[in-house]
C-alpha cells in the first residue's frame, strides 16, 4: 500500500495570522506617549528643559517660609489659593509661631484669625493644629524627610509631600498643580488624565540633571507664559519645540478648528 501523502504545511499566511498582537501596555506615560521613546523626542526634551535651566538658573517657590514646618503649612494652606494670598497671611502668622510648638501655644482660634482671608480657613485652620499635633508627637517635631509619614500628617496629600520633599530637602520629587499639568499636555510629555499619571509620566521622562528643579520650571512657566487662557508664545522660549494647538503668535488666537479642549 503507497504511503499516505503528509498533510499539506499551512500557508505562510495562515501562521502569521495567528501571531498573537503584541501587548497592550497598560498604563504609565511611556504607553500612552510612544514618541517620547524616541531618541529625538527624548533630545527635545532635554532641549527644553536646557532652555528653562538657561532662563532661570535658580528657580524659586513663591510660598514664603522660613523652615521646612513653615514650608509645609505654607503649602497646606495654598490649596485653592494662591500663593500671594497665602503669603499676605501666613507673614504675620510665621511672626508669631514658626514650629509646631509655637502653633499649638497660639491655639487654633488664632490661627484660624491669621488665615480668614484664605479659602477654607477653618478648616485648614484646624488641620495646622493637628498636623502640629502629630508632629510634636511623632517625629519630635521635625517635619518628616518620608513621603509615608508626610501623607499621614492631617490636610497632607501627595502634591503636597512632594513640594516638600522637593524644596525643603532637595528630593528629585515633582508635585503636579494646575499649571504643570496643563503643560506636560500642551508640551505632549504625557497624556495622564490624573495628576498622578502625569506625575508619573514626567518621572520617567525628565533627564536626571533637571529634576531637582523640573517642578518649579514647568510651574513659573505655566503661571507667567503658557497660561491657561491665552498663553504668550511669542514670549515663549520653547515655542519652536512646542506643537500645542493652543498657540497663539502675534496676539492671535489659535484656530478654533484645531484647538483642543484645554486642559484644566
Ligand atoms: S509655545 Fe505657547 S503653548 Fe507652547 S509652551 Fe510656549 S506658551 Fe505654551
Amino acid at each position: 500500500m503507497p504511503p499516505k501523502p503528509k498533510a499539506k504545511p499551512p500557508a505562510k499566511k495562515a501562521i502569521a495570522a495567528k501571531k498573537p498582537a503584541p501587548a497592550r501596555p497598560k498604563a504609565g506615560g511611556s504607553a500612552k506617549s510612544p514618541r517620547l521613546k524616541e531618541p529625538a523626542a527624548a533630545a527635545r526634551v532635554g532641549e527644553i528643559f536646557h532652555r528653562l535651566a538657561t532662563a532661570n538658573p535658580e528657580p524659586k517657590g513663591e510660598l514664603e517660609h522660613v523652615n521646612p514646618y513653615t514650608l509645609l503649612v505654607a503649602v497646606v494652606l495654598s490649596a485653592q489659593a494662591t500663593d500671594a494670598g497665602v503669603n499676605k497671611a501666613t507673614r504675620a502668622l510665621f511672626a508669631a509661631a514658626d514650629t509646631p510648638q509655637k502653633m499649638l501655644a497660639l491655639g487654633e482660634d488664632k490661627v484660624r484669625d491669621h488665615i480668614k482671608t484664605i479659602g477654607l480657613f477653618r478648616n485648614k485652620a484646624k488641620n495646622v493644629i493637628a498636623l502640629s499635633e502629630k508632629l510634636v508627637a511623632e517625629h519630635g517635631g521635625e517635619v518628616p524627610r518620608d513621603r509615608e509619614a508626610l501623607e499621614t500628617l492631617p490636610g497632607v496629600g501627595r502634591k503636597t509631600a512632594n513640594v516638600v520633599l522637593n524644596i525643603a530637602f532637595g528630593e528629585h520629587t515633582l508635585a503636579v498643580d494646575t499649571h504643570v499639568f496643563r503643560l506636560a499636555h500642551r508640551l505632549d510629555f504625557s497624556k495622564g488624565k490624573t495628576p498622578l499619571d502625569v506625575e508619573l509620566d514626567l518621572l520617567k521622562i525628565i533627564p536626571a540633571e533637571y529634576m531637582r528643579h523640573a517642578h518649579h520650571w514647568l510651574i513659573l512657566h505655566g503661571r507667567y507664559i503658557c497660561q491657561a487662557r491665552k498663553p504668550l508664545c511669542d514670549a515663549c522660549v520653547i515655542s519652536d519645540l512646542c506643537h500645542a494647538p493652543e498657540k497663539w503668535f502675534d496676539g492671535l488666537p489659535p484656530d478654533p478648528r484645531t484647538q483642543r479642549k484645554a486642559a484644566p
